[in-house]
């Protein structure tokens, strides 16, 4: 079939939402239910709308536009939520993509055999209660703890932003009902790495998406003065998390290569220039594509961390913060994908994700797929952020023939 996203169109759109939360940084700084997010989701909607599909929001806040149809329904979207001085295209790309995708199938009167959904998740980025809020909420995965007694990332309670954006815990605990029967989702997304600008390819099919493991963990060993505690009676629990970040890094970087591993955030107490940290609070977070290194890097890592607690006379402790699995790409999406590529005379390479995306929650109901554009320099989750429109363009053609093959 010869038919083409409109690429102005599409342009024209992601400039529009690019403005809303624009930050004094340069960059966009809209977290989900935030007032700047709020104004976006009406934005969303509006667009919805006018391009003829069915609008829905559901308890979580995932909105939708449906254009019915008998049979299951295929899906395409991503999130418009951001980090806090973030970029245009993390999530929008693949939204306004998908948007545009199915304004083209109404325009052209395309004979569908089952129902499309474009989809934009609530809370992709984490800055809530946990990574995926809304694509946990549409599967009914979350934990309602979390959900009504948890904090944000920005250290208010979940329950007072709930309440400010006109939502709540038990909408959110139902959305999955409301959940329509799925044959399959796809989601456009730009890499946030380097590998298909150094490769020179426009297209990215992701084939596995990485799983992650995060833990808060903490060396507890003993304060004391800086002057007068001979540096073989200390207890410094400092030097047990830089001895475990080294070793750890290593041993994934030799046993484990292509896994990661990262202490993203650290604090000693009681943290004074004059004073042995008798306690060290950090982050340690794991990603593999996987499954068995990502239990292996658990393992090895976890004891690695004992030995050195008890070597030099400190406490380990830790608690799992968040888990998600590695996915692979069901390989009928990866071909179909591979198929319209070569048709529309687009080169394409297979790639993994490094990075989460609601496909990987998706995939728990559905046969999930993703197609990468080119992240120019790599940079993601910045005012930097860019994309070669011609390559935009190319993704979401692609994302149109893909969910046509699939829908038809
Ligand atoms: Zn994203």
């Amino acid at each position: 079939m010869d038919i083409r996203i409109d690429g102005q169109r599409l342009r024209r759109d992601l400039e529009e939402l690019g403005r809303i939360g624009r930050d004094e940084r340069g960059g966009v700084s809209r977290p989900s239910f935030s007032p700047a997010d709020l104004e976006a989701r009406a934005w969303l909607r509006k667009k919805i709308e006018e391009a003829g599909l069915c609008y829905r929001q559901d308890g979580a806040g995932n909105q939708f536009g449906r254009l019915e149809c008998a049979g299951r329904t295929v899906m395409a979207g991503s999130h418009i939520d951001t980090v806090p001085n973030g970029g245009v295209f993390d999530g929008a790309a693949g939204v306004l993509a998908a948007l545009e995708a199915a304004r083209r199938i109404v325009e052209e009167k395309v004979p569908l055999k089952k129902a499309l959904e474009v989809a934009s998740f609530t809370d992709e980025e984490g800055n809530l209660v946990g990574d995926f809020l809304g694509s946990r909420a549409f599967l009914g995965l979350l934990d309602e703890k979390e959900v009504r007694g948890g904090r944000t990332a920005f250290g208010i309670p979940f329950a007072d932003v709930l309440k400010t954006a006109g939502f709540t815990a038990e909408g959110i605990l139902a959305a999955h009902k409301d959940r329509p029967d799925l044959e399959a989702y796809l989601e456009l997304h730009i890499e946030q790495g380097p590998v298909l600008e150094d490769e020179g390819v426009p297209i990215g099919i992701v084939e596995r998406i990485s799983g992650k493991h995060y833990r808060q963990c903490a060396f507890i060993g003993e304060s004391g003065h800086a002057g007068t505690t001979p540096l073989e009676l200390r207890r410094d629990a400092f030097l047990g998390l830089a001895d475990l970040a080294l070793r750890a890094t290593q041993l994934v970087a030799t046993r484990y290569y292509g896994s990661m591993l990262t202490v993203g955030k650290a604090f000693l107490h009681p943290g004074s220039f004059s004073v042995i940290p008798g306690r060290a609070d950090f982050t340690l977070e794991f990603r593999s594509a996987s499954p068995e290194a990502l239990a292996g890097i658990e393992k090895d890592v976890f004891g690695l961390a004992e030995d050195i607690a008890s070597t030099r006379g400190l406490t380990f402790a830790s608690r799992i913060v968040d888990r998600t699995a590695p996915v692979a790409v069901a390989p009928r999406l990866v071909d179909l994908l591979e198929e319209e590529c070569r048709s529309l005379g687009y080169g394409s390479m297979r790639i993994t994700s490094g990075a989460g995306h609601d496909a990987q929650i998706l995939a728990g109901i559905c046969d999930s797929g993703m197609i990468f554009i080119p992240s120019p320099d790599g940079v993601s989750h910045a005012p930097g952020e860019r994309v070669n429109w011609d390559d935009l363009e190319k993704g979401a053609n692609l994302l149109l023939h893909a969910l046509i093959r699939l829908a038809i």
